[in-house]
C-alpha cells in the first residue's frame, strides 16, 4: 500500500493510506539512509511511503520503502551534534503567519524564514495577522510591508483568524496542496488552524490515537486533514526550520532582489557590505532594494541571532 507519513513519535510513524485515507501505525523496518544528508530522523511527515499491514493482531504496518523526496526542510537536530532533524518533506508551499501588532514579528525573523524557503525551493506567502487591531497607520504600514515583499516575489494575505475576516482567502489558497503553516508563538497560527480546521480537536486526537500513548510529542510535525487531498502541516513547538549554516558566499543569492545584481558587482567575491562598485549596494542606494531586506542580509552574513 502507498501512504503519507502523517506523523512521527521517533519509533512510531502514522501513515495515511493514499486510496482511502485510513490511518495506519507503522514501524520502519531495516535502516534507511537519505544519501548525503546527516539526518538524526529517517522518515519525516510528507514522506511517501510503501507499507504493509503484516502484524493483523497488533494492527501495525510495515513501512518497507520511501519515495524520493521533492523537497524538505530541516531543523537543527537537538539530540545529535552536527545532524539534522527533517521537519517535513514535499511540501508544496509555506505560510508564514505574522504579526505587525501584539506582537510585532521581526523582519529579521520573516527575512530568514524566507532565505531558508529559497534554498529548500519552498514558495511561501506571508499571513498577516490580527488586522483587527489595526490603527489607521498601521494599516497603511501594512500595505507597505505587503508592497515590499510582492516586489520581490512573496505575496500576502491579511486576516484576523479571531473574527473569521480573510480565512476563506486563505483556504483557497491551501486548497489541494500541502503547506507548511509557521510562524513566531503568539502571531495567532493555532487560532488560524482552528479557524481553517473547525473539527481540530477531533482530528488530532485521531492521530494521537495511532501514535504512542505518553510519549511527549508536542514538538514534532503533523500533517492535518484539512479535508481531503488538503493538508496543513503544523510544526508545534519548533520555533526556528533551517538553521542549517549556509556559506556567507551563498547568502546573497537567497535574496531574490539581490540574485539579478550579483555579476554586476566589481569583485566576483563581493560581500556587498564594504567592497567599491558594488552593485548591491548601489540599489539599497537608489531604493531599489528595501533597507530593510539589506539589514537582514548584513545581520544573516554576521551571524547574528536575528530568529526573535
Ligand atoms: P500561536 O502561539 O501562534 O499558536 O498563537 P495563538 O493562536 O495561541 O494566539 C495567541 C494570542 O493571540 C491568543 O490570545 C489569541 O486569542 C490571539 N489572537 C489570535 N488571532 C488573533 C486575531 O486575529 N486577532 C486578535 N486580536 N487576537 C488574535
Ligand atoms: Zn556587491
Amino acid at each position: 500500500m502507498t501512504g503519507t507519513v502523517v506523523k512521527s513519535t521517533g519509533s512510531w510513524y502514522v501513515v495515511r493510506e493514499l486510496s482511502t485515507g485510513q490511518l495506519h501505525r507503522c514501524r520502519l523496518r531495516g535502516k534507511f539512509k537519505i544519501k548525503g544528508l546527516k539526518a538524526s530522523n529517517p522518515l519525516a511527515v510528507g514522506d511517501q511511503v510503501e507499507f504493509g499491514v503484516e502484524d493483523q493482531t497488533e494492527g501495525a504496518g510495515v513501512i518497507s520503502q520511501i519515495a524520493p523526496r521533492r523537497n524538505y526542510i530541516v531543523r537543527r537536530s537537538v539530540h545529535k551534534t552536527g545532524h539534522v532533524h527533517v521537519v517535513a518533506a514535499n511540501i508544496d508551499q509555506a505560510m508564514l503567519v505574522v504579526t505587525l501588532v501584539s506582537p510585532a514579528t521581526s523582519f529579521g525573523f520573516i527575512d530568514r524564514f524566507l532565505v531558508t524557503a529559497e534554498a529548500y525551493h519552498i514558495p511561501v506567502t506571508l499571513l498577516f495577522n490580527k488586522i483587527d487591531l489595526y490603527d489607521e497607520d498601521t494599516a497603511d504600514y501594512q500595505t507597505q510591508i505587503m508592497d515590499m515583499y510582492a516586489r520581490i516575489g512573496y505575496p500576502s494575505l491579511a486576516c484576523a483568524a479571531h473574527t473569521g475576516e480573510g480565512v476563506p482567502a486563505i483556504d483557497a489558497l491551501l486548497d489541494g496542496r500541502v503547506s507548511l503553516l509557521s510562524g513566531h508563538s503568539g502571531v495567532g497560527k493555532s487560532t488560524l488552524i482552528n479557524a481553517l480546521i473547525p473539527d481540530l480537536d477531533l482530528k488530532t486526537a485521531e492521530i494521537s490515537e495511532f501514535s504512542d500513548k505518553g510519549v511527549h510529542t508536542t514538538t514534532f510535525a503533523e500533517m492535518l486533514p484539512v479535508r481531503p487531498g488538503t493538508f496543513i502541516i503544523d510544526t508545534p513547538g519548533i520555533k526556528e526550520l533551517g538553521l542549517v549554516d549556509l556559506p556567507p558566499a551563498e547568502l546573497a543569492g537567497y535574496f531574490p532582489e539581490m540574485r539579478a545584481l550579483l555579476n554586476q558587482c566589481r569583485y566576483h567575491n563581493c560581500q556587498h557590505t564594504h567592497e567599491p562598485g558594488c552593485a548591491v549596494r548601489e540599489a539599497v542606494d537608489k531604493g531599489v532594494i528595501a533597507l530593510p531586506r539589506y539589514d537582514s542580509y548584513v545581520s544573516m552574513l554576521a551571524g547574528e541571532d536575528n530568529r526573535k
